[in-house]
């Protein structure tokens, strides 16, 4: 007899969203989260110094080095990168609660850890969020304002390494007209939920 999809049919899917600094992906999930329900946007922790506006516990868990590698070594990250002079690392911890209680994690981390991801959870979804031109990269990071022109110039430079690890995502979101790749990557979670193994349970 078919039966009611529970609500906890199944454990969540992990997204990874990455790409290169500058390509949307904060501006991307900004628009397309709040209107997705039942997923959870995990909350890095990092050396980085705070940005105006930035809050602690909301942006990032801002942390001193020592902090860090205490969690490294306390085994409370799921993965971790040093990017760019600061390091960055995803909280296992609520990322695993989340998926336990079926609901859909996104992490927005950078490639190195991307991939470590990948080589530990082979379920992840991983997403790769490009401009349309490579040269976009340099724009949106002068017009975002948010760094210097020698911390841009090495995000640039690390752009270049990244893109070489292209074909190792699952999808790639072109970021070109925002409401577009909005769309993109809201269709792809929405797929996601659709796969066959985590309806499986409504054939029963
Ligand atoms: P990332 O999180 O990948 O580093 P951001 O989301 O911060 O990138 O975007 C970098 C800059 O580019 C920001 O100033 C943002 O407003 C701008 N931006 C993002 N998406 C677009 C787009 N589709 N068209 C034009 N500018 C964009
Ligand atoms: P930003 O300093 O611009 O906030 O972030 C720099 C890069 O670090 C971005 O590509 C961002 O996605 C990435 N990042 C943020 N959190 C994490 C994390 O937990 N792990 C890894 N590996 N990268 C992260």
């Amino acid at each position: 007899m078919m039966k009611m999809m529970s609500e906890q049919t199944s454990k969540g899917t992990l997204f990874v969203v990455t790409g290169p600094s500058g390509a949307g992906k904060g501006t991307v999930l900004g628009r397309a989260l709040p209107a997705i329900d039942k997923i959870h946007y995990s909350i890095s922790a990092t050396t980085r110094q705070p940005r105006p506006g930035e809050i602690d516990g909301q942006s990032y868990y801002f942390v001193t080095h020592d902090r860090f590698r205490s969690m490294i070594d306390d085994g409370a990250l799921l993965e971790y990168a040093e990017y760019v002079g600061n390091y960055y690392g995803t909280p296992v911890a609520a990322v695993d609660s989340e998926l336990n209680a079926g609901r859909d994690v996104v992490l927005e981390i950078e490639v190195q850890g991307a991939l470590m991801v990948k080589q530990k959870r082979p379920d992840a979804v991983l997403i790769f969020i490009i401009p349309p031109d490579f040269s976009l990269l340099e724009q949106r990071l002068h017009s975002r304002g948010s760094e210097p022109d020698d911390v841009i110039a090495r995000r640039l430079e690390k752009a270049r390494s990244e893109y070489q690890s292209g074909d190792r995502y699952d999808y790639i979101v072109v970021n070109d007209v925002l409401d577009e790749a909005v769309r993109e990557l809201t269709s792809i979670i929405i797929a996601q939920r659709c796969k066959t193994e985590k309806r499986i349970d409504l054939l029963r």
